[in-house]
């Protein structure tokens, strides 16, 4: 489901450009540091017209209210003010660093990364595989036949498309999954920058030596050909079995929490925003429910159908929880308790009712809502277990100064 939001920019201006790597994710409400194409107040590229004059930057979508990340270490200089007249978004910082190169030297490559580089080529956000008539792409979804849970995840790959090094290290191989010779049977293992990782049906350029990120590893092999219709994907499974995704699609930003703020809940709504009102009823917190059922008690965060659900803080699982007890298609949910809170989130599917989940860490996926409450704006109901209001910890330090 595609959201429509006002979206806001972050007017950046390039002073150098003289950096061989890239920038870190600017806003935390997109991580691909989008650039704002043209609406009405005009475009958002470098040199694009501005009235008489050019555009002498490049405007990083960012939603209003969203948390901005430093892209690159340097020294804070001052603050800049673009419009001079003091409205509601004259402020800024003018940010420099052009130690940059030297920072490449004194830490390597494999230790500025905290996640992995894009493993194939059209999909820059290591997308994962949701679910198809094969099975769904998550760590730990169910597996037909006594074959157990899913040990890796799968990125949504086209069939023939480049493959990526997602880090730096050795290559060894060949790693064989189905081992019956099928046209995707092939694969090869990585091993350094303290991660191991086996990246499966993909045909890799060699099977030894050494791979640097981002360097070329080989290509996707003709994944439809084995399984018609399926959503073609590299199988990334890690050596020791543990869940890669944060790896491949990092939800929390790369430095310490904010204490009380609960992580993004839900894939593709990363401020958690909260369900407005449809003709079921409204999605905030006291809202009144119809046929006597009292006020709502819970806040309903927005979450598109099959969509993948994070655990908004850590703490341990329990349930299932249940709201509809019909056995409707989304009656399923789970309880986290941790960290000094305690939460039902209802009409999603856990990938298990127990033991001990991380921040952040995938929790689950959104159940079908659309196929119970046609129309409706899909979510997660999310209840404090004491009824009391969530509200203030799904807002992610909105409106904070940081
Ligand atoms: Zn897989
Ligand atoms: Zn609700």
């Amino acid at each position: 489901m595609k959201m429509h939001r006002v979206t806001a920019v972050i007017l950046a201006i390039a002073i150098s450009s003289a950096t061989a790597a890239q920038w870190a994710k600017i806003c935390s409400s997109q991580p691909a540091n989008k650039i704002r194409g043209c609406d009405s107040q005009g475009c958002g590229g470098y040199n694009d017209p501005r009235g008489g004059r050019k555009h002498r930057g490049v405007d990083v979508v960012c939603e209003d209210g969203a948390v901005v990340y430093a892209p690159f270490t340097g020294v804070i200089n001052k603050q800049a003010r673009p419009y001079g007249n003091g409205n509601a978004i004259d402020d800024g910082v003018q940010l420099s660093g052009s130690v940059f190169a030297n920072q490449l030297d004194a830490h390597p490559p494999q230790h500025q990364h905290r996640h992995w580089a894009p493993i194939c080529a059209g999909n820059p956000t290591n997308r994962i595989r949701g679910c198809d008539k094969y099975g769904c792409g998550q760590f730990g979804a169910d597996r037909h036949g006594s074959k157990g849970k899913h040990m890796g995840v799968d990125v949504i790959c086209a069939d023939g498309a480049t493959v990526y090094a997602p880090f730096s290290g050795q290559l060894s191989g060949p790693i064989r999954f189905f081992h019956n010779g099928n046209a995707i049977d092939d694969g090869v293992q990585i091993s350094g920058s303290g991660y191991c990782v086996k990246l499966v049906c993909i045909h890799p350029i060699r099977y030894h030596g050494q791979i640097q990120r981002g360097q070329l590893l080989g290509k996707m092999l003709p994944m439809q050909r084995v399984f018609p219709g399926i959503v073609s994907h590299i199988h990334v499974e890690n050596c020791d079995h543990s869940d890669p995704t944060h790896l491949l699609k990092p939800v929390v930003p790369p430095f310490p929490q904010q204490e009380g703020h609960w992580a993004t809940v839900c894939a593709g709504n990363p401020t958690n925003e909260i369900r407005g009102c449809d003709r079921y009823g409204c999605g905030y917190y006291g809202a009144p429910r119809r046929n006597g059922k009292g006020k709502h008690t819970g806040v309903d965060v927005i979450c598109a159908d099959g969509a993948t659900v994070y655990a908004p803080f850590s703490g341990t699982l329990s349930g299932p929880i249940k709201f509809f007890h019909n056995g409707n298609a989304i009656d399923d949910g789970v309880q986290i308790r941790g960290s000094g809170f305690c939460v039902k989130l209802v009409c999603i599917h856990p990938i298990r009712y127990s033991g001990t989940i991380s921040k952040g860490q995938v929790l689950g996926r959104m159940l079908p809502m659309q196929r119970v409450f046609p129309g409706i704006t899909s979510h997660i109901h999310v209840e404090n277990c004491d009824h009391s209001d969530p509200t203030s910890n799904l807002e992610r330090g909105k409106g904070q100064r940081v």
